[in-house]
């Protein structure tokens, strides 16, 4: 139940310290350009863009018969897809692209964790899904290319209900994929939120947010170590990169922003997030490796 990562290979870069976020251009140059990821969604600066329709998922639904890898790679807890034929399509995206990994970020608090805002508001835990562009065969070849790579971007919101009604104690077979709410989505082009930083990210943040229960948080939280060489083992968690300029680039959205009053975006995203099964069980996967071991 207990993941530890062991870094055989030294700090070469670290959520903190001297080899923190801010440093990282050090040894990774392309981590100081001008097109990086995360940013702030200021949702009163987005652009309508009609051609942005709705988001296509394939085989999503098939993961449950994978043998899905859970691994530690030092900085996160990753899931390889490797094996499965999962591809997205649609939302004005300039091709197929094949789903390789999914990891998660996440906050020792509930008032930080995610990468990317709402206008300031981060979340507890944001998902990201990585895909590259199935045409170059491989996410190497496709991971400094631009537009080689595609993510899925999904905030999670901290919600009190109880533990027996949560998440994986649904049956699978009742969860029929429902799509109805990946119609709303922010697109901006960005980079990997990790070094080496390369600026060849199509990013796809959902504006739905996805429940999960204290103990799915503290799953993550408290279950999940890191140790270098020789130290003491401490929790990984607050591995997210801090929002960086925006620039020249322009976030669009699908579908037009309402005016809000105030720009608290957390009550109306609690409402109807059950439907997003999908990613739901992408968490729900992941939490059942915890609890199976
Ligand atoms: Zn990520």
């Amino acid at each position: 139940m207990i993941i530890t990562i062991t870094n055989y290979y030294g700090n070469e870069w670290d959520y903190e310290g001297e080899h923190g976020p801010d440093r990282w251009y050090l040894d990774f140059p392309k981590c100081a350009g001008t097109h990086q990821s995360p940013i702030s969604i200021k949702t009163n600066q987005v652009k309508y863009d009609p051609r942005l329709q709705k988001i296509k998922l394939h085989d999503f639904d098939n993961i449950f018969n994978a043998n899905m890898s859970l691994k530690n790679n030092g900085h996160t807890v990753q899931v390889d897809l490797n094996d499965q034929n999962m591809t997205v399509t649609g939302g004005g995206l300039p091709g197929k692209y094949k789903a390789q990994q999914f990891h998660f970020h996440w906050g020792s608090e509930d008032r930080r964790g995610s990468e990317h805002d709402f206008n300031g508001i981060h979340y507890p835990m944001e998902m990201h899904i990585v895909h590259y562009l199935e045409s170059y065969g491989n996410i190497t070849e496709a991971m400094d290319k631009e537009h080689g790579l595609m993510v899925l971007a999904f905030m999670f919101e901290f919600v009190l209900i109880d533990d027996h009604v949560n998440i994986p104690s649904v049956p699978l077979s009742s969860l029929i994929p429902d799509t109805s709410h990946l119609d709303h989505f922010y697109r901006y082009d960005g980079s990997l939120t990790t070094p080496p930083c390369f600026e060849s990210v199509i990013w796809t943040v959902f504006k739905k947010t996805i429940r999960v229960t204290e103990s799915q948080i503290n799953a993550f939280r408290h279950k999940v170590k890191k140790t270098a060489n020789g130290e003491p083992e401490r929790d990984l968690t607050d591995d997210f990169r801090p929002p960086q300029p925006i620039n020249d680039r322009v976030v669009f959205s699908s579908k037009p922003e309402k005016q809000y009053i105030d720009n608290n975006t957390n009550s109306a995203n609690i409402q109807s997030v059950n439907s997003l099964t999908i990613v739901s069980l992408l968490l729900s996967s992941l939490y059942s490796l915890y609890h199976s071991r």
